[in-house]
């Protein structure tokens, strides 16, 4: 083997070995449960999130996550989260391209068209889990504990939706906000049960989970909400 031949061996030998995970590094994103429980599936979202919260995502592969789901895609879990541009689903549960089917609206309450988003997913049997997220902080939700109306009539009748959660609250106190996002996402899970047949029927039949969680903006921490 002369030089040159000598060369190139270590230039393969030292990119096969720089393609290798390191020691220790676990595989992103965690791959998804092979029993198909939606109980499962939550706790890869919360490992994921775990990541998250520590800074930890390295999304280094995601021109392969691209490539590979070009041709279609099965995602197992739908979340319905608030359009909120410091709520973003994929980057909190951990989660990369094709892995997630989410429908976001200001204040996560579902209408007609998010419903059949959510039914689209059901019928086509990739979901699993049902996630209705609410957030710290949600402006709709501050919106709709305001007594005055926010303006454009579609905004009026989003905050009125939020409003029908929490009828006439008497919260006081630093908390208030909280306790009004988490009954709006409970309020939203149960819309979702009340108003779809097919969603109604995947959660009853336990094909599909729903959960209700909150997210903490500074800490980045989900939480699950009890309905
Ligand atoms: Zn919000």
């Amino acid at each position: 083997m002369n030089s040159a031949h000598r060369s190139v061996l270590a230039f393969v030998i030292l990119s096969w070995c720089l393609a290798l995970p390191s020691v220790g590094q676990t595989q992103f994103p965690a791959p998804w449960p092979k029993p198909l429980a939606p109980e499962a599936y939550w706790q890869t979202l919360m490992t994921g999130n775990a990541t998250y919260m520590a800074g930890a995502l390295p999304y280094s592969g995601l021109g392969a996550e691209r490539e590979a789901t070009a041709g279609g895609q099965h995602p197992p879990v739908t979340v319905l989260s608030c359009a909120d541009s410091r709520v973003p689903p994929e980057l909190i549960f951990g989660r990369a391209i094709g892995d997630l089917f989410v429908v976001r609206v200001a204040g996560n309450v579902a209408g007609p068209f998010d419903i059949a988003s959510i039914e689209y997913a059901i019928d086509h049997e990739w979901t699993r889990l049902i996630v209705v997220m609410g957030h710290e902080d949600c402006g709709a939700v501050k919106a709709a504990l305001d007594p005055d109306d926010p303006g454009t009539p579609s905004l009026v009748s989003l905050v009125q939706r939020i409003r029908e959660s929490f009828l006439l609250p008497t919260w006081t106190g630093p908390d208030r906000v909280e306790r009004a996002v988490k009954a709006n996402a409970r309020s939203s899970a149960a819309y979702l049960l009340a108003h779809s047949t097919v969603i109604r029927k995947a959660v009853l039949e336990h094909h599909v989970g729903l959960i209700v969680a909150y997210y903490n903006l500074k800490s980045g921490k989900v939480e699950e909400v009890k309905q």
